[in-house]
C-alpha cells in the first residue's frame, strides 16, 4: 500500500543505494546501544548515516491535539510536519522497509534495528544469551556484538565484537555492508532469491548490482512521450518482461530490451 503513496515520487533513480546493515536482536538485548555505537563511528569517519527502527508496537507517534494530530483525525493518510532544519512525516497505512529506505533519501550507510525476518541485507547479531545466535541467523550475519551485561559467553565462530569497540564493528560494517536488496525474490539475478545473492556477495562470490530489479532502466514511452510509472508497476513490468526475454533463445544475455508497437487508432 505504500507503493501507493510514495513509490512515483520517490526512487532510487541515479543515487546509490546506501550499504545496509541491520542490527538484530530479542527485546531488551541492547540493539539501540549498538546502533548508536555504529552510527556515531561512522559519522565520525565522515559518512552520511539513516537509521530505521523497526517497534512491534502502535506507539502513536504524535502528541494528541497537536495540529499534525487533528490533520490525521480528520482523514489525512500522509501528513508532513516542516521546520527549516528537521521534518517529520506521519504515514497511516503500511510501509515496507525497503520503500522507507528510499525515502531517506541519499545515503552512504543505512542502519536498521530490528527486521528480524527482513532478509534483504547484511545484519550484526546482538544475542542476550549464547542461544540466541542459532535463532538469529539467516545467513547474512556478518558480526556479533558482545553487550557487557548479556549473559553471552562470547563464543561464535562469527567475529565477536565488544560493544566499545565500534571501530572494529565500524571496519566490517564497510567492508562487508552492501545495497539493500528489493525482497522482490524474481531469480533475476540468477540466484533463487534475494537472500542467497546476499550470501554470495558476503563470501565475495557476487556483487549488488547483480540485482536487475535495483538496477533495471525501464521507460515506458507512448507517442515519444515518456509515461511516469509507479515503483512497483515498474518492477512488475520489468520482471515480467525480462523473465519472458530470457527465457527465449539469444535472450540469456539481453542488456537492452526494446518493444515497439504500433496501436491502431478506432474509426
Ligand atoms: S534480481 Fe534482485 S530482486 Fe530478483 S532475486 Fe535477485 S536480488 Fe532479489
Amino acid at each position: 500500500m505504500g507503493e501507493h503513496l510514495f513509490s512515483h515520487t520517490y526512487s532510487y533513480g541515479v543515487m546509490t543505494p546506501p550499504r545496509t546493515v541491520a542490527v538484530v536482536g530479542f527485546k531488551d538485548s541492547g540493539k539501540t546501544r549498538v546502533v548508536e555505537a555504529l552510527v556515531k563511528e561512522l559519522t565520525i569517519r565522515g559518512h552520511k548515516v539513516g537509521t530505521i527502527k523497526h517497534t512491534a508496537e502502535n506507539i502513536g507517534f504524535d502528541t494528541p491535539g497537536k495540529d499534525t494530530s487533528r490533520h490525521r483525525e480528520a482523514g489525512s493518510k500522509a501528513t508532513a510536519i516542516l521546520h527549516n532544519n528537521a521534518g517529520a512525516l506521519f504515514i497511516d497505512e503500511h510501509i515496507s522497509i525497503h520503500d522507507t529506505a528510499k525515502m531517506l533519501g541519499s545515503l552512504d550507510f543505512l542502519v536498521i534495528e530490528g527486521f528480524k525476518s527482513v532478509n534483504t541485507h547484511a545484519r550484526v547479531l546482538v544475542p542476550r544469551m549464547d542461544d540466541d545466535i542459532d535463532k538469529l541467523r539467516n545467513g547474512l550475519e556478518i558480526a556479533v556484538v558482545k553487550v557487557p551485561e548479556s549473559g553471552f559467553t562470547g563464543k561464535s565462530d562469527l567475529p565477536v565484537i565488544d560493544l566499545g569497540d565500534a571501530s572494529k564493528l565500524a571496519d566490517i560494517v564497510m567492508e562487508q555492508g552492501y545495497p539493500m536488496l528489493p525482497g522482490v525474490d524474481c531469480h533475476g539475478c540468477g540466484y533463487d532469491d534475494c537472500r542467497n545473492l546476499g550470501e554470495a556477495i558476503l563470501r565475495g562470490e557476487a556483487e549488488a548490482r547483480q540485482c536487475v530489479v535495483n538496477t533495471i532502466s525501464f521507460v515506458l514511452k507512448v507517442n515519444d512521450e515518456s509515461v511516469p510509472l509507479g515503483g512497483f508497476v515498474r518492477r512488475a513490468l520489468s520482471n515480467m518482461l525480462l523473465g519472458f526475454v530470457k527465457s527465449l533463445k539469444g535472450g540469456e544475455k539481453a542488456s537492452k530490451i526494446e518493444i515497439v508497437f504500433e496501436v491502431e487508432e478506432d474509426e
